[in-house]
């Protein structure tokens, strides 16, 4: 992708990216913010629409606690500070899809400020991007551009989104590079999910993100000139965005040119940004207090309420299971990747005798079985109680690795459970000392190199050992016994 590649990297490097996030994102409440009409994604259009929302003459908006609740919720999920007092005031502009000629939206009053998220950075440790502000507002409707046979000549309203309500999160400009900003989403989604005020579907439109990106020339003091790129619905192409956007920024200044402020469009087919109009062009908003709505007060208490209603969220989840349970850093930042996966992880690893081996299992053995046939971990011809089991049997060394891979292949070919498996082709295991010390005096006598130099101290060679007789055993040696005469054998 880049249609700026002419650049060489060195030139590139001489600059630094400086981007920031605005991300808007629709809340799970059941009807909208300032009306009783449902707040529901698909509807038949225009049918979810009252003269509230829809701004008729005389319609008085009455805010939905609910709605207050959860950005509430969020702002203190994403470490803000929530005002006691803010206030709503009016976004004017004109487009079809607002029938209002106005937002109800928050201004210089919002709802919280001062937050954060935490991100790796590339040093190794973690990095705080700050959040300037979280503000509750109104989404606008929606214009249709497709799906009909006159497509071509008109372009259709469904107003149902009007007045859904909506949390924008404005970021600080402190993130530097295009990766940084997808871990940015990524926690920022991951945290919203957890705390169950948002379900953040890109596709549908209930999380949107404005990307503004600047370059300066490394050691630089000042900003550049940012640019706004719109439009882009994943976090994958956020990231494919700014990186096309910097190049071309970058490029722009060494060919002696002037950056733009301007607001660009990404077309995802082609993999580039196109201005969408200048500044000069830019609507000018007109923010006026809005005279229909009281301050918004959080109280004390609903703050209180607020906080014992949040939830464990993803980091401390993950820091929780590698000091708790032993779990890798690597799996238990796959597992806590979703609310519903750390649950259903956290239920079973009571009744598994090493967590750790348990969350390998799942992971890789059926983790992978699954993303190959394209299903759902609820798809799963295996049950949870059944990974548990197979886990706990490598665990007791009932069973080899090499057994357990051959019981799921079978359980996934005919859509058994493990434990069905397991009973009726109960591997067979050489329990046999005498029969396992011939296969290792074999395979000693045919590795004398290797003998030698784990006698010279390369213990970890034991592992060798240890594979060459499971597999001239087929897989079927006991695998803590073949592990224990080997090291015998080896060091006798
Ligand atoms: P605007 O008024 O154009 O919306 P704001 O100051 O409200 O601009 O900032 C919008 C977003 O742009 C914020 O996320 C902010 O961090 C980011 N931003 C501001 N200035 C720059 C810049 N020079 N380069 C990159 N991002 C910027
Ligand atoms: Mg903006
Ligand atoms: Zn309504």
């Amino acid at each position: 992708m880049s249609a700026a590649a002419s650049l060489a990297p060195d030139v590139l490097a001489k600059y630094e990216p400086v981007i920031g996030l605005e991300v808007h994102v629709q809340l799970l409440t059941a009807t909208k913010a300032f009306c009783g009409c449902a707040n529901k994604f698909g509807a038949e259009p225009n049918t979810n629409i009252c003269p509230v929302c829809l701004g008729l003459p005389g319609a008085l908006p009455v805010l939905n606690a609910r709605a207050v609740e959860f950005a509430t919720l969020a702002s203190l999920a994403l470490n803000c500070t929530v005002n006691e007092r803010s206030i709503f005031a009016r976004k004017n502009y004109f487009y079809p899809d607002l029938p209002k000629g106005y937002q109800i939206s928050q201004y210089d009053r919002p709802l919280a400020e001062h937050g954060w998220i935490e991100v790796s950075s590339a040093g190794g440790g973690t990095k705080r991007i700050g959040i300037t502000r979280l503000h509750l507002e109104e989404d606008a409707g929606k214009s249709l551009h497709e799906g009909f046979p006159d497509s071509a000549t008109r372009t259709y309203l469904d107003l149902n989104r009007c007045g859904t309500p909506l949390i924008e999160i404005v970021s600080e400009p402190d993130i530097r590079t295009p990766d940084e900003a997808f871990e940015y989403l990524t926690r920022l989604k991951e945290i919203l999910l957890y705390c169950g005020v948002s379900d953040c579907n890109m596709e549908e439109g209930s999380l949107r993100c404005d990307a503004n990106v600047s370059v300066r020339p490394k050691g630089a003091e000042r900003f550049g000139t940012k640019a706004e790129v719109k439009n882009v619905n994943s976090f994958r192409f956020i990231r494919a965005a700014l990186e096309y956007e910097i190049e071309r920024q970058v490029e722009v200044i060494v060919s002696g040119g002037r950056v733009l402020q301007e607001t660009r469009l990404w077309n995802a087919n082609e993999g580039r940004t196109y201005s969408m109009r200048s500044k000069e062009q830019a609507h000018d908003y007109r923010y006026f207090p809005e005279p229909d709505l009281p301050p918004l007060i959080v109280s004390a208490e609903l703050l209180s309420e607020a906080r014992r209603k949040l939830p464990e969220l993803p980091e401390a989840k993950r820091l929780r299971l590698v000091r708790e349970l032993g779990i890798s850093p690597g799996n238990a930042a796959i597992l806590t990747a979703s609310l519903a996966l750390a649950s259903r992880f956290e239920e079973y690893a009571k009744s598994a005798r090493s967590p750790e081996r348990f969350a390998n299992v799942l992971l890789s053995e059926v983790g992978g079985r699954l993303k190959a046939l394209g299903l759902e971990l609820e798809q799963s011809p295996v049950s949870m109680a059944g990974i548990v089991l197979a886990a706990n049997l490598l665990e007791e060394g009932k069973i080899s690795s090499k057994q357990m891979k051959q019981l799921f292949d079978a359980a996934f070919e005919k859509g058994e459970d493990f434990a069905a498996v397991y009973e009726r082709e109960k591997p067979q295991q050489v329990t046999d000392a005498s029969a396992l010390e011939k296969m290792i005096d074999e395979v000693i006598a045919a590795n004398p190199k290797q003998v030698e130099q784990y006698r010279a101290g390369k213990k970890t060679l034991a592992g060798f050992f240890v594979g060459q007789v499971m597999r001239a055993s087929k897989g079927q040696a006991n695998p803590a016994l073949l592990n224990e005469l080997v090291t015998k054998k080896l060091d006798g």
